[in-house]
């Protein structure tokens, strides 16, 4: 099949033939249909991650349809229409038990165990790299049925691929983490793929005020089109002041979906008095927080880093799919740009321009 590779680190996607193994054990083979350019792929074929050394195919946003299923697979039929998660959950640990499958003790059970058995893609009998158990910039993907979620048929498959990774840790951070309520105040620094799922989830708990915050007015005209209510350009403002007037003294949870120290720091002095932060991107390695413990104790905030939206796929990706059919969830104006698999490194230079908010592959 064809696969878009990474075959050394900073070389781009390269279309190559590759080989895909038969499903075994609980693996679904799925015909993808769509996959997400998320930023998280350029990372890691651009930086060094033990977990995915080159040649690596990456693409963790997919959409597709089963089109065979190993013995042991039982959540799927062919034909089925799956999305899939990079979330990789054993289903028998205390946390997955517990429905905490982003905290999963056994991630590793959704993978062959390289010592005992083939890898899944191979190139002239050499082991290629599968990203994150998904490996999406191809024409087909083997994943182990734990990270597929079955969605209805009439879900178009552009929209969907954005279900596994961006809605679902935008959206979840709001609904699951924050556990937002109606009319409560929001807002959220960074409004690109992730943060306009926030800012939509916001919309949806019933929050009176969301106010967005970005530093390019071509991303906060668009978070007005999800639901904000307000936004604020950073680079020409004082946020932390803009927010707390707009808001007669700090919104009660603010999102940092950009995820450096400056902008949690921006978050923190942006809430009110006990008010939540919540970590949820994190740009490049972050950096240390200084944190003033007076301050922390007198205006009793929280800060809290949120993983995958605590996102649980199979009970989260069919309620935002449901929303979004019914018109409650803006899912199409995140599709700026379709795309063939050859056209990845292009794809990714176009996510540079502020009105482009993801760039999808839908031509395989
Ligand atoms: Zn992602
Ligand atoms: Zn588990």
């Amino acid at each position: 099949m064809k696969a878009a590779v990474v075959d050394a680190l900073g070389t781009g996607f390269a279309l190559r033939d590759v080989d895909i193994a038969e499903p075994t054990g609980h693996e679904v083979m799925v015909e993808v249909k769509a996959a997400g350019l998320c930023h998280t792929d350029l990372t890691v074929a651009t930086h060094a991650f033990a977990d995915f050394p080159p040649p690596v195919v990456l693409g963790h946003e997919m959409a597709g349809v089963v089109a065979a299923v190993g013995p042991e697979a039982s959540a799927f039929t062919v034909g089925d229409h799956v999305v899939g998660c990079l979330v990789q959950w054993c289903g028998d640990c205390p946390a997955c038990l517990d429905g905490r499958v982003y905290r999963c003790d056994r991630p590793e059970a959704t993978l062959r165990d390289p010592g005992r058995e083939a890898p899944r893609l191979s190139r002239a009998g050499s082991p290629v790299t599968q990203g994150m158990g998904l490996g999406a910039f191809a024409q087909r993907a083997l994943v182990h049925e734990n990270q597929l979620t079955a969605v209805p048929r009439r879900l178009p498959f552009a929209p969907a691929a954005l279900l596994g990774c961006g809605v679902l840790t935008g959206a979840g951070s709001v609904l699951n983490g924050a556990r937002v309520g109606a009319g409560e105040t929001v807002a959220v620094i960074g409004a690109g793929g992730v943060g306009l799922n926030s800012v939509s989830a916001a919309r949806i708990a019933g929050a009176s005020r969301i106010v967005a915050v970005d530093v390019q007015d071509g991303k906060l005209r668009r978070a007005r089109a999800f639901g904000a209510t307000d936004v604020v350009n950073s680079a020409t403002t004082d946020a932390v002041t803009a927010v707390r007037e707009l808001t007669g003294g700090g919104v009660q949870h603010a999102f940092d979906v950009v995820g450096t120290a400056a902008t949690t720091d921006q978050a923190l002095r942006m809430t009110a008095l006990g008010g939540a932060v919540y970590v949820v991107g994190l740009a490049g390695s972050g950096g240390d927080l200084k944190l003033s413990l007076p301050r922390l104790l007198l205006q009793q905030k929280r800060i809290q880093g949120l993983i995958m939206g605590s996102g649980n796929p199979r009970r989260d990706i069919p309620r935002y799919a449901d929303l979004y059919l019914r018109g409650h969830m803006n899912l199409d104006d995140l599709v700026s740009r379709q795309i063939a698999l050859d056209g990845i490194d292009a794809g990714y230079a176009a996510l540079r321009d502020p009105d482009v908010a993801r760039v999808v592959i839908t031509s395989f």
